[in-house]
Order: structure tokens, then sequence, then C-alpha cells
């Protein structure tokens, strides 16, 4: 949002709502059958493998994620449940049409994910409630799909009260937790890991030192904490406090999907450079899914003109393409987001924005292949962790593609930007 993160010191509050689509996939199939209204529906992931999504109703039967769909047919079947296969095209579409509505709301909005994003309430103060029933009758309204929103000083806590919006039917989809006493009262009944970016492994690290509840990580000492657990769960206690320091990416969280996307300095005409920008958002991407040994056989490409300027034509459209198998390998992660962009780019517009979306993100090491396909192989593995390697000690793109061109002009407009003295080596401070 183009604020100033660094400092953990906050003199103001700030406020962000996080709004999440409940069960997006689930919704987006009854938009348009009024009929799975109210009734228990699962997708089914890639060739119809196993339950990837479930409606509440599903959930209440007890339907687990994962479960394989060979073995559950008959079940179903019996107990009305409705199957899909999963539709990315129509997923990619509606998340464009629900993003599209919240950014009449905040200009500020971060796209989290396929179905989340945060959005910017400063300034609402006494009016935060109002406007955020707004915002979810209005996304309704012109998309179908319902949403949840939790509104809290930090994005840790908007996250927190996301979660009791969509699990206290009373709060009608919208929490509130900007009260520190509510804050506590919440976060003694939660567990470590319904805290973002608190994995099992960690948790059980903390629970050796006595910190059971995400309140008691709250109250806990940050300093000893940064220095037994590191800076990344510092920023939790200090999140989980109200005071907001979290870069989105430094939550390493339980993650199924992830964006890379941003504006360019500049408007993009060629397709040529249309195809660097979407080649860096695809390895970005992987990128981060490899930090987390994840991979991915789903993904989405968009491409978008600036919705500001009346003065122009506009166009925004959104491929998806899938893998034969989950993968994380920049090269094939690539190949197929340059095909999705060649079906929908379309000479004569200026393009402001690119993403990729990288979906139903797997365990990487549980790739199994099929007949006629094989999973990453092991060099292809450690060409990756190489490159990572590189990039991490050298500095972001020193180890890229061919396709994501050389110093490319459209570049994210980081005008702003200090030199990156201590971690780039082409930007060591010059002596003589
Ligand atoms: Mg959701």
């Amino acid at each position: 949002m183009g604020r100033d993160r660094s400092c953990c010191a906050c003199a103001v509050t700030e406020c962000f709502a996080l709004v999440d689509c409940n069960n997006f996939y689930a919704s987006c199939e009854r938009v348009f059958q009024p009929n799975l209204r109210g009734r228990p529906v699962v997708i089914l992931s890639n060739n119809d493998g196993c339950v990837i999504a479930r409606s509440n109703e599903a959930k209440a039967l007890g339907i687990e994620m994962g479960a394989p769909w060979h073995q559950h047919k008959q079940p179903f079947e019996k107990q009305g449940v409705i199957v899909r296969s999963s539709n990315y095209t129509l997923y990619g579409n509606m998340s464009a049409r629900v993003m599209k509505t919240l950014r009449q709301f905040s200009p500020n909005l971060e796209v989290y994910s396929i179905d989340e994003a945060f959005l910017s309430f400063d300034g609402f103060d006494g009016r935060m409630e109002s406007h955020a029933r707004e915002v979810r009758a209005r996304v309704y309204q012109w998309t179908g799909i319902p949403v949840s929103i939790g509104i809290a000083p930090t994005k840790t806590l908007a996250k927190i009260a996301n979660r009791a919006a969509k699990k206290n039917p009373a709060s009608g989809g919208v929490q509130i937790l900007m009260d520190s006493a509510e804050q506590e009262a919440l976060l003694d009944q939660l567990k470590l890991e319904d805290v973002w970016g608190i994995a099992k492994r960690l948790s059980r690290r903390l629970g050796e030192i006595g910190i059971t509840t995400p309140l008691q990580l709250r109250q806990a000492d940050a300093p000893f904490i940064r220095e037994r657990f590191g800076v990344v769960v510092e920023r939790i206690v200090l999140e989980l406090r109200g005071q907001s320091c979290l870069e989105l990416d430094e939550v390493p969280s339980n993650r199924k999907s992830l964006v890379s996307s941003r504006s360019f300095g500049r408007s993009i005409h060629s397709l040529q450079e249309m195809r660097e920008a979407v080649s860096t958002y695809a390895s970005r991407a992987c990128e981060k899914m490899r930090r987390q040994n994840l991979a991915t056989a789903n993904l989405i490409v968009f491409i978008e003109t600036n919705p500001f300027r009346t003065q122009d034509q506009h166009y925004r459209a959104s491929q998806s393409i899938q893998l034969p198998l989950a993968s994380s390998d920049t090269g094939r992660i690539t190949t197929a987001a340059l095909s999705a962009l060649d079906a929908v780019w379309k000479p004569g517009y200026s393009f402001k924005k690119a993403g990729v979306m990288l979906l139903d993100l797997v365990s990487a090491t549980h790739v199994t292949s099929t007949l006629f396909d094989v999973p990453d192989s092991v060099s292809s593995q450690s060409r990756m962790k190489a490159m990572d390697a590189l990039n991490r000690r050298f500095g972001r793109d020193t180890v890229i593609l061919g396709s994501s061109g050389v110093k490319p002009k459209w570049s994210l407009r980081r005008e702003m930007l200090s030199p990156c003295y201590s971690t780039d080596w082409r930007e060591l401070v010059r002596v003589g």
C-alpha cells in the first residue's frame, strides 16, 4: 500500500480490512447455478482426483479436503452431494470481478490470493462497520459472491478477525477487532496454528518454552522471542499486539494460492514486452512457492489496462492453464504462463498491469508421476535451488530465464527505491 512499514513503533493506528470470499470455488459455481444454494457442493481437482473445495453444507457432512473422488463417489451420491470439476477460467474471471468491485472502495488494495484482498480502511473510524457492510453488500450484488470481512489494526489481526466473522453467524460476515480487550479475548480462544505464519513446527517450538496460545504469544517478551526465533516471529508478536509491521511476503503461511502482480512503471503495448513481464512474475511466484516447498498444476495469467484512465479503451482478460502434474520448476511454469498470455493478448491497448496466480498449491514432495507425466526431476530441483541461492545472495534477478528480458523498460516504478547497499553487489557504495 505504499506506506513505510519498516518501523514497528507506529504513531497512528492503521486499519486493515481483509476481505475473503466464502468457500470461493463453490460460491462461483452457485452464481450460475442458483439451485446449488443451500446444498452440499464439492469441487474436484484436475482430472477429478480429489476434493479441493467444499461448501459449508459439505463441510458439515464431514467431507474432508483431499478426499479421493473414486472412494467417495457412492457415499456422495447417497448424501446428495453435488460434485463439480474445477473450472479455473470461471474462478479467475469471478476473482477479477470481485477485485474490481473492491477497488471501487479503495485504490489501496492488495490482492493476496485468488479470493482474498486487504483494503486500507484508514480514516473511517466510527463508520468502519457500515462501510464494511456496504462493501459486502456491493460485492454480493455485483458478483453474487458472499464475502467475510475482518477489520483490525494489523494484517495478522485482520486475518483473525476474518476467521471470526466466518465462524460466528451473529457477526453477519463483518468482525471488527480494533479493541485491545476484545483482541485478547479472541486470541485466548485460538490455537497457535490459527495465527497467520505459524505452522506446526513453530507452534511446537513455542510450546517447548510454555507458549501455547496466541494470547500468550502476544504477551511474550519481544526481544527474547527475536533472539530465540528470529525477527519474523518477533513481528508476529508485535502484530498480535496491534503494531503494524508485517510485510506480506514475510509471512510464510500455509497458503493455498499466491499471486505475483504489479503495475508497470509505464504502459506496455507490445507482446514481446508483456511476455517479459509475465515471465518475470511467473519466476517470482515460483520462487515464493519453492521457499515453502510447494508446487502447482494450475495457474491463471491476467493482463489489464488502467481502469482509472477514462480516455483509454479498456480491456482485462485472464486465462487459466493446467499442467499435467504439479511443478515448481520456473521453466515449466513460465512456458505455461506464456502460452496463457498468448491466448488473451490483444494488440492496440495500453496495458498497465499483469499478474500470475498460482492456485491449489500442494506439497512439492508428494507429487507422484502418472503414466504419461513425470514430476520435476532431481536435476530440475537442484537447478532451481542453485538459482534461488544465487538470487538470494547477489540480489533479485541475478539469474533469470532468457524470456524475462534484460533490463526491461516496463519494470516497476521504483523511483523512490533506495539502493540495496548491503545485499546487491552492483549497488555497493563506491569509495574514491
Ligand atoms: Mg476464501
